[in-house]
């Protein structure tokens, strides 16, 4: 950790910006982790957030070996692994009769396949992480409360403006600024986010207050019509998280609606007492609305380019929407290093090495919600299916999506 606080706000604001900087608008997770990446290169960026501070918002997060491979080689493993969940297995049950369906084991030590770790964190723990390292870089500068409002192309580069009106130029910008991306908007497309009809209840509760026999150490996944609960340990293993997602055409615009547990009960009366023991734990309950973008025709115009939700948001059937962040944020700086005097080949190259893998993920999410939400005969058949075919050889199918790397 850093020895100033990971909370603090500005960094270096008396600073004037290197030169070749780059710019990033949003301090998200996508954000920071590419300020991460340019730095290890000796890369300088600029970071441009919002919000004036960062609360401890967002619930857990599943992390798998595509993306602890990126977070090790930032440097954040002892820092990670202080906080972090380490799971054997994902253990897939019908969440109607409480069975368990199939045990697929995952991470380093565990699968075969996998040679990175996979974790399972709360969301502001990671940011934390990634925001001590950030300010223990001399390369990267963060101003906070700094909304990036408009981006002009100049002749070498690029100029915003900010909420107060300041201006900077640099080499490159880099809309980081998540699914709403109002640069995205103005600069590449004003193609609609939409709804997708369902919801996430998330909220952490103490590993103490589940019911005896839980099996708190690994990612629980409970199947049902219409609807999926996830649990996992995060904060080392003293809490765990709680998602349930279901049918919901309610829209609440941002992560953090407050919802009572009677509603969420309300949505998941039909499942298995197991599972409901398991939610009736739950307090602090909050709604995000999933949404989704389709493809878009460019990610990029001139020195600007999109990174994370801003270019892909994914529905978290995979658990991969941060995942796909860290991974664009690690392309991009390979690609900043080793052509940097073309930016318009750069970004293209960019956009190519990232678009049909993220695609890709996008397309197998939207898949597993689907398998994950049917009802009836075909749940049945899934069940027979996976019982069937095992958790080895139904995690082997993912090999293609953990064992990326970028290099
Ligand atoms: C229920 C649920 C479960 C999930 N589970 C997982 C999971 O297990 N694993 C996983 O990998 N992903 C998961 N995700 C997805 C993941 O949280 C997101 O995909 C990821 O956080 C995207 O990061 P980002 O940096 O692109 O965007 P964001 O996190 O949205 O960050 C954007 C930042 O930009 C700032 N900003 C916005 N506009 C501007 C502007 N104009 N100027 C300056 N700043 C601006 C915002 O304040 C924000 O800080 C889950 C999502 C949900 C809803």
């Amino acid at each position: 950790m850093s020895a100033r606080s990971a909370l603090a706000q500005d960094s270096d604001a008396d600073h004037e910006d290197l030169p070749g900087v780059i710019l990033i608008a949003g301090g998200g997770i996508g954000g920071l982790c590419l300020a991460l990446a340019l730095a290890r290169h000796n890369i300088p960026s600029h970071v441009f957030e919002r919000r004036e501070t960062f609360e401890p918002e967002g619930a857990g997060i599943q992390v798998g070996p595509n993306g602890s491979r990126i977070l090790i080689a930032l440097g954040l493993e002892a820092a990670i692994c202080v906080f972090a969940g380490q799971p054997r297995a994902v253990v897939a049950h019908d969440g109607l009769l409480g069975d368990e369906i199939v045990r697929m084991p995952v991470g380093i030590g565990n699968n075969p396949h996998h040679s990175a770790p996979y974790w399972t964190m709360h969301r502001a723990q990671l940011h934390r992480a990634l925001l001590a390292a950030v300010h223990d870089s001399p390369l990267i500068r963060l101003s906070m409360g700094q909304e990036v409002l408009r981006a002009e192309t100049t002749d070498d580069g690029i100029e915003i403006t900010l909420s107060d009106t300041q201006k900077h130029a640099g080499r490159v910008l880099v809309a980081a600024d998540g699914i709403h991306s109002r640069l995205r908007k103005a600069k590449i497309s004003d193609q609609p986010v939409l709804a997708a009809g369902k919801s996430a209840a998330r909220t952490v509760v103490p590993a103490t207050s589940l019911p005896n026999g839980l099996d708190v150490d690994n990612v629980g996944l409970w199947l049902a019509p219409g609807a999926h609960v996830v649990h996992y340990p995060v904060c080392a293993g003293r809490d765990v998280a709680l998602v349930a997602i279901f049918d919901d055409e309610d829209v609440s615009s941002d992560w953090t609606t407050p919802i009572s547990q009677d509603w969420v009960l309300s949505r998941c009366g039909s499942l298995h007492n197991n599972v409901q023991q398991v939610l009736n734990a739950g307090t602090n309950w909050q709604k995000w609305s999933l949404a989704h973008l389709a493809p878009l025709r460019t990610w990029r115009t001139d020195h600007m380019t999109l990174l994370g939700d801003a270019a892909h948001p994914i529905l978290p059937f995979l658990a991969q929407g941060a995942v796909m962040a860290l991974e664009d944020a690690m392309v991009l700086a390979d690609c900043l290093v080793s052509m940097p005097s073309n930016i318009d080949r750069t970004l293209k190259t960019y956009e190519s090495r990232r678009r049909r893998r993220t695609a890709r993920v996008a397309r197998a999410s939207v898949q597993n919600g689907r398998i994950y939400h049917q009802r009836g005969v075909t749940a049945t058949v899934r069940n027979r299916a996976m019982g069937v075919l095992g958790g080895a050889a139904l995690i082997r199918r993912y090999n293609w999506l953990y064992n990326w790397s970028w290099q």
